[in-house]
C-alpha cells in the first residue's frame, strides 16, 4: 500500500537526539499554529507529490546500519488512520536494519489524538515521542497560538496525553517553540513544572523567517544567551520531582 507521504529527508542529526535519522512528512494538521513553518505541507499538501513509500525502502535498504531510526512529521501525524499500519511496515520491513537490530521510530505530535498514543505506544511501535506544548496549558491561550478555536475537551486531550509520556516506558519530549509575544518566562517555567519528571523539554527558538502569519516576521525572537538560560531552569525544574 502506498501513503500520502509529502516529504522525505534521508539524513538528518537533528530530528531525534543523538540519532542519524530519516524523516518522514505526513500532510495535513488540525491546529493552524501562527508560527508554522511547514504551512504549505499542513494547508496545501495536495501541492506535494506523494513519496513512494518503496523508493523509501528502497533509499533505507542502502544505508542499512547507517540511519538509527524513522523520524515521523507532519503535519499531525496521529490524524491519519493509516498511521499505525505505516509504523508496523516500516518496523517489519526487511533489510532496513541489520539483523538483530530493531529500527527506531520517533514521532512528532501536537498531542490531541491521546487514544493513538496509547494505542501506538501499547503495541510497542514508538521509541521516542516529541510533543509540542504551544503554550500555557488553557484553551484561550492555546488558541490565540495554534489559530484554531478550541474548548476544555482539547485540552483534556493534551493534559491526556502528557500523563501518557510522563508514566509510559518510553523515551520522550516536550517541546515549546518561544514566541516571545505568545509566552513569557515565568509561563515557560510554569509548564516545565507542569512535566516535572519529563526526560526532556526542549525550547525552542522562534524563528521569523516564514511564519503561517505575516505579522510575526517582526517579531524578535529571544535573543540566545537568554534562551540558553531559560533551558538551564528548566532543566533543573523537571529534575525536582525526581529528586524530591
Ligand atoms: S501543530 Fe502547528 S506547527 Fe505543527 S504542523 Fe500543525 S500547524 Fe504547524
Amino acid at each position: 500500500m502506498d501513503y500520502p507521504i509529502k516529504g522525505f529527508i534521508e539524513t538528518s542529526f537533528s530530528d531525534w537526539p543523538g540519532k542519524v535519522a530519516a524523516v518522514l512528512f505526513l500532510p495535513s494538521c488540525n491546529f493552524r499554529c501562527l508560527y508554522c513553518h511547514n504551512h504549505d505541507l499542513v494547508f496545501l499538501p495536495e501541492k506535494y507529490p506523494d513519496f513512494p513509500l518503496g523508493e523509501i525502502v528502497g533509499n533505507l535498504r542502502k544505508r542499512s546500519g547507517w540511519i538509527d531510526g524513522i523520524c515521523i512529521t507532519g503535519g499531525e501525524p496521529t490524524l491519519h488512520s493509516w498511521l499505525p499500519a505505516l509504523i508496523r511496515f516500516l518496523k517489519s520491513a526487511a533489510g532496513l536494519s541489520p539483523p538483530g537490530v530493531s529500527l527506531g521510530i520517533k514521532l512528532d505530535t501536537n498531542g490531541t489524538r491521546p487514544e493513538v498514543l496509547r494505542n501506538l505506544m501499547g503495541e510497542g511501535l514508538l521509541d521516542y515521542v516529541a510533543m509540542d506544548l504551544k503554550g500555557p496549558l488553557e484553551a484561550q491561550r492555546y488558541a490565540s497560538i495554534t489559530g484554531v478555536p478550541l474548548g476544555e475537551e482539547v485540552m483534556a486531550q493534551i493534559q491526556a496525553s502528557i500523563q501518557i509520556l510522563l508514566q509510559g516506558p518510553g523515551d520522550h519530549e516536550f517541546r515549546t517553540t518561544l514566541v516571545p509575544t505568545f509566552i513569557g518566562e515565568e509561563e515557560v517555567y510554569a509548564l516545565a513544572r507542569r512535566v516535572r519528571g519529563a526526560k526532556r523539554y526542549t525550547l525552542q527558538n522562534f524563528d521569523p523567517r516564514d511564519p503561517l502569519e505575516e505579522g510575526l516576521k517582526s517579531v524578535v525572537p529571544f535573543d540566545e544567551q537568554a534562551l540558553r538560560q531559560m533551558q538551564e531552569r528548566v532543566n533543573e525544574i523537571i529534575k525536582e520531582k525526581l529528586a524530591s
